[in-house]
C-alpha cells in the first residue's frame, strides 16, 4: 500500500506538488497520467525520498516515510523503482546486476541470490541472457533486466516512471506484458506512462495530474470515456 496525504513540494518558488492525496491499495495498479512538467516524476521520487517534500505524509505498507538514516535505507529496499533509463551496471553481467543488492543489502548468500535471480530472469523472459553484459541486450531486454533487479529486493511496492519511453516501438509491448504479469500476480504498482492501452488493461485507477495537482482520480473506464475536466479532455485529445 502507498498512501500520500497532503503532500506539497517546491523547487525554489515553483510549487511542483500541490496537496497530493493518493492511495494505491495493496495489490492494485494506479496509472499516473499528465502533460510534461506536471510533476509525475517528482511524485514518484518523493515516494522513496529521492526528493524531500515540504509538507504532508507518505506511507508505504502502513509505515510513515523516515526522513533519513538506516530506517530510510530499509524503506527504500521496500520500494522498487524502474526508470526510463535502465541504469544497469554496464561492467556487470545481467545476473550479477540482479544479485548485487540482495547480497549487499539483504545479506543473501551468493548461491541463494543467484538462484533467486535466475528465477526472476526466467519470470521476465530473459533467463537465456543471464551471462551477457547490458550492452549485448536489446532495450526491451535491458528494461526487463532492470525490472528483475528491482524485484530481487522483494519490494512491497513497485514504482515505474515511463519505463517504455526510451524503447524502440517494437520493444514496448514485451515490457508492458511483463508489467501486466506482475500486476496480475498482485504487485502493488504506481505507473507513470503514456501507454493508454496499458492503463485501460491493467490499471485499477487512473490519476490525471496537471500543474502539480491531481485533477482527476477515476476508473480507467470513466477517465477514457467521460473525462470531467477540460484539462483531461485536452490531454486525451492530444494523445489518443
Ligand atoms: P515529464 O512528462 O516531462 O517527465 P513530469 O510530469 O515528470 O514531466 P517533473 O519532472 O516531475 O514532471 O517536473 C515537475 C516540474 O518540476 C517541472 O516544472 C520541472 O521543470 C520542475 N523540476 C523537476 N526537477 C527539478 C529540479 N531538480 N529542480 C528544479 N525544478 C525541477
Ligand atoms: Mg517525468
Amino acid at each position: 500500500m502507498i498512501r500520500m496525504a497532503g503532500v506539497d513540494k517546491y523547487f525554489g518558488q515553483l510549487h511542483v506538488l500541490r496537496d497530493i492525496n493518493i492511495e494505491v491499495p495493496s495489490g492494485q495498479v494506479v496509472v499516473v497520467l499528465g502533460p510534461s512538467g506536471s510533476g509525475k516524476s517528482t511524485l514518484c521520487r518523493a515516494i522513496n525520498r529521492l526528493e524531500p517534500i515540504n509538507s504532508g505524509t507518505i506511507e508505504v505498507d502502513g509505515k510513515p516515510l523516515p526522513a533519513e538514516g538506516k530506517a530510510l535505507a530499509g524503506l527504500r529496499a521496500d520500494v522498487g523503482m524502474v526508470f526510463q533509463q535502465f541504469n544497469l551496471f554496464s561492467h556487470k553481467t545481467i545476473v550479477d546486476n540482479v544479485t548485487l543488492a540482495p547480497v549487499k543489502v539483504r545479506k543473501q548468500s551468493a548461491a541463494e541470490a543467484k538462484k533467486a535471480a535466475m528465477a526472476l530472469l526466467d519470470r521476465v523472459g530473459i533467463a537465456n541472457q543471464a551471462e551477457k553484459y547490458p550492452a549485448q541486450l536489446s532495450g526491451g531486454q535491458q528494461q526487463r533486466a532492470a525490472i528483475a533487479r528491482a524485484l530481487a529486493m522483494q519490494p512491497k511496492v513497485m514504482l515505474f516512471d515511463e519505463p517504455t519511453s526510451a524503447l524502440d516501438p517494437e520493444m514496448v509491448q514485451e515490457v508492458l506484458d511483463t508489467m501486466a504479469g506482475l500486476a496480475k500476480d498482485g504487485m502493488t504498482m504506481l505507473v507513470v506512462t503514456h501507454e493508454m492501452g496499458f492503463a485501460r488493461r491493467a490499471a485499477h485507477r487512473v490519476v490525471f495530474m496537471a500543474d502539480g495537482e491531481i485533477v482527476e482520480d477515476s476508473t480507467p473506464n470513466e477517465f477514457f470515456t467521460a473525462p470531467k475536466s477540460d484539462r483531461a479532455k485536452d490531454f486525451l485529445g492530444k494523445i489518443l
